[in-house]
């Protein structure tokens, strides 16, 4: 059983079409979402709508999504994410709106021992940067295999073996036993310094994880976002990875 892991797709269009086709062509079993589906970029309604249609085996809200949907307020937001999250629930319909308001909390269970969470198991917000948090995010699992997003920051813990490790695009050959929390990076918006879109694809038979980067065209992202009326540094930090 192959899963597509998708994560912090952030209203970028043309990252997630590139992704789309690379994944398809690496191909698949069953889609798992991540959560942060809008926020940052310039297509938030195509980029719902294009996650919707993959019917994802797991999908769970992100604080963007949650922000955008008017179920909580953007006091945690800085001034940029706050006005591309203004901009967002101005663009989308009610009906999409509401469809943002429903997708549900994590963490999710998924059959064949996987949990999915935005931050992680015990908070929705959390940030698991570090072996710590790691550590805390899996005694908080209730499954052997967690897969969390919100850093943008690709990254693989492990108990035992692996100890911590923030890992560039490879395949990974997965411990047998222990817990493992993988953090895939973001579909559109990496900040690992890398600016190709990031995702992964867990092979539960083969016991490895693909965290795959690809190219894609920054460059219409970019003018999306400049046209929209979008803070510039949004447009900018495509460019960068950051
Ligand atoms: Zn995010």
């Amino acid at each position: 059983m192959r899963y597509l892991i998708l994560s912090d797709m952030h209203a970028n269009l043309p990252a997630l079409e590139a992704v789309l086709a690379d994944a398809a062509h690496v191909g698949y079993d069953a889609v798992l979402v991540l959560g942060d589906l809008v926020g940052y970029g310039a297509d938030p309604s195509a980029v719902l709508a294009r996650t919707l249609a993959l019917e994802p085996l797991g999908l769970i809200r992100g604080n963007h999504d949650k922000v955008c949907a008017g179920i909580e307020p953007a006091t945690s937001f800085n001034d940029v994410a706050r006005a591309s999250i203004e901009w967002t629930a101005g663009v989308l319909s009610p009906a999409e709106l509401r469809t943002l308001a429903e997708l549900p909390m994590g963490p999710a269970q998924i059959p064949g021992g996987i949990e999915i969470a935005h931050g992680a198991p015990f908070d929705e917000d959390y940030y698991v940067f570090d072996t710590r948090d790691a550590g805390r995010a899996l005694a908080a699992a209730s499954a052997r295999i967690c897969l969390v997003g919100h850093t943008h920051l690709p990254a693989v813990f492990a108990t035992g073996e692996i100890s911590a490790s923030a890992v560039a695009e490879d395949t990974i050959q997965l411990p047998a036993t222990g817990g493992i929390l993988a953090n895939v990076g973001s579909v559109g918006q990496p900040r690992d310094g890398d600016p190709r879109a990031a995702y992964g694809i867990l092979d539960l038979t083969q016991l490895t994880l693909a965290l795959r980067r690809v190219n894609y065209d920054i460059a219409l992202a970019q003018r999306r976002i400049i046209e929209a009326g979008l803070p510039e540094w949004l447009a900018e930090r495509l460019a960068h990875g950051e």
